[in-house]
């Protein structure tokens, strides 16, 4: 902790400290308030808080004590008593008022770029998004992420506000664990209530399971749909016996799901949340009239959304652009956005990243009323900057990757032309990054993250890449830091945020 004595004895008096061979100092982290004086810093890869003073920040703060101060590690501890110091570190509801952005921190370190990209934009970032799918995989937790967040906010200074996203939740206990933990956004997913089996049954199957349904259920939506026509924003959306029934038979679970939630953890939640609905992760695309039936469902029934993800037409993979018919997904993202502004809610496009070519389109539509998830991306801008400062990682994790990519479908549906990559034996070091331009070979890195991320020697039982890889990214924080501010940049220039 020597390296320490100067940036204590500089903050004891209040100064600034001067950035050092062995110190990195964050300089807009530094804050005196009540009696204490803090900044952030780092000393090899490790960062640390550095606080003196006498009042109640540096008291609660846990550290080792250097001089006059005390230089203490990102710890759990630590972090709650940022939250509890600067309101601007915890997370916060957004409603519909602003754009909004997942940005999802798979790493615990793209944080700090992923400010820099959002600040003075029509977008408010959500820093921390993580499903338990991608917390399992990689071995971390919901705690975890909201650690992180909170130290990459008080690092850059940012004050402008951050949301916390719980992605894809199922279970109401993990719905209970996420608010109790402090974030301010819920995703609902609602894909083991969405049936999937309707899409391809007969009329006459249908028919009679809508037979079936209890007496007041079917009455109360014959009397609400059938043959009604609903006027929405000059769309006009109307429901025949047959679609009605199918609707019904789709969607009722679901929505009963949904109204069972929003009453019993979003209204009784002791602040706002933003609470978002996912009906994306189907087989079932969502035609426009299924979505409207669905959000008029809420709406009588009083439940409030903040953004709804229907699932839309074309394939939105993980890392790369849109797959599908560019004139069609015009056509159904327009009926979407504009039941979204019927309704007063966001539409919210999921697997978001990479979709370059119809981002014009959203954007166009949207018109501000709109939350996008990007998540994995900066993992990929991760694995650029491995390619390019440490080009043997590289290799090694890209050599890994192609063994175990089989492991992966489980998890993800995306289907890479492998035999497209080039070989790797024949790429020149320099030419290493631009695998990172390569749809397949993308994809082929998004979704062995976890598997990269944990693997470790059979011999030895140590990390094979964890370590070198967060190694190599620390060492490199400005490259890191560049390569987002371009890369999702670019996002947010073509949705015109
Ligand atoms: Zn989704």
């Amino acid at each position: 902790m020597e390296q320490f004595q100067r940036v204590v004895a500089d903050i004891v008096a209040g100064k600034l400290p001067q950035q050092s061979d062995n110190v990195t100092i964050y300089e807009r982290s530094f804050e005196k308030i009540e009696g204490s004086n803090i900044i952030m810093t780092k000393s090899g890869t490790e960062k640390y808080l550095v606080v003196a003073g006498n009042g109640a920040l540096y008291n609660e703060l846990d550290g080792e004590s250097v001089g006059d101060g005390k230089v203490c590690a990102l710890t759990h501890h630590n972090s709650k008593v940022l939250n509890k110091h600067f309101e601007y570190t915890k997370p916060q509801a957004f409603g519909t008022e602003i754009a909004t952005m997942g940005l999802g921190d798979r790493l615990g370190v793209a944080s700090p770029g992923h400010i820099e990209t959002v600040m003075n934009r029509k977008v408010k970032p959500i820093l921390a998004q993580q499903s338990i799918r991608e917390l399992t995989l990689l071995n971390r937790t919901m705690t975890d992420i909201l650690d992180a967040a909170t130290f990459a906010v008080f690092q850059e200074g940012y004050k402008d506000g951050y949301g916390a996203d719980a992605d894809h939740i199922k279970l109401e206990k993990d719905i209970e664990y996420a608010l109790g933990l402090g974030f301010s956004f819920l995703t609902l997913d609602c894909s083991e209530q969405i049936r999937n089996d309707i899409e391809g049954a007969t009329t006459d199957d249908i028919h009679k399971e809508f037979a079936s349904l209890p007496v007041d259920r079917k009455e109360y939506y014959k009397n609400h749909y059938l043959n009604k026509s609903f006027e929405v924003q000059g769309l006009e959306i109307s429901y025949d016996e047959a679609s009605l029934h199918k609707n019904v038979l789709v969607y009722g679970e679901a929505i009963d799901f949904m109204e069972h939630v929003y009453t019993e953890y979003i209204a009784k939640a002791d602040r706002a949340i933003d609470f978002e609905i996912s009906i994306d992760e189907t087989e079932t695309v969502t035609a426009p009239e299924a979505h409207f039936f669905v959000a008029e469902e809420l709406r009588r029934r009083g439940v409030t959304v903040q953004s709804l993800a229907p699932r839309f037409c074309g394939e939105f993979q993980k890392g790369i652009d849109y797959i599908g018919d560019i004139n069609q997904f015009e056509k159904e993202l327009h009926e979407h956005a504009e039941i979204a502004k019927y309704f007063g809610y966001k539409l919210s496009i999921h697997s978001g990243s990479d979709k370059f070519s119809v981002f014009p389109i959203i954007g166009k539509y949207t018109e501000g009323l709109l939350h996008i998830k990007t998540a994995g991306t900066n993992w990929l801008e991760a694995v650029r900057v491995i390619a390019q400062v440490n080009p043997d990682l590289y290799r090694r994790m890209h050599k890994y990757a192609e063994e175990h990519f089989e492991e992966t479908l489980k998890y993800y549906h995306v289907t890479p032309d492998l035999d497209s990559v080039a070989p790797l034996a024949k790429t020149a070091d320099e030419d290493l990054p631009a695998y990172m331009d390569h749809d397949a070979s993308r994809q082929l890195f998004h979704v062995t993250y976890g598997i990269l991320l944990t693997a470790k020697s059979s011999e030895s039982g140590a990390d094979l890449f964890r370590t070198e890889f967060f190694t190599t990214l620390m060492n490199n924080e400005d490259a890191y830091r560049a390569s987002l501010v371009k890369h999702i940049g670019r996002h947010l220039d073509l949705l015109g945020l």
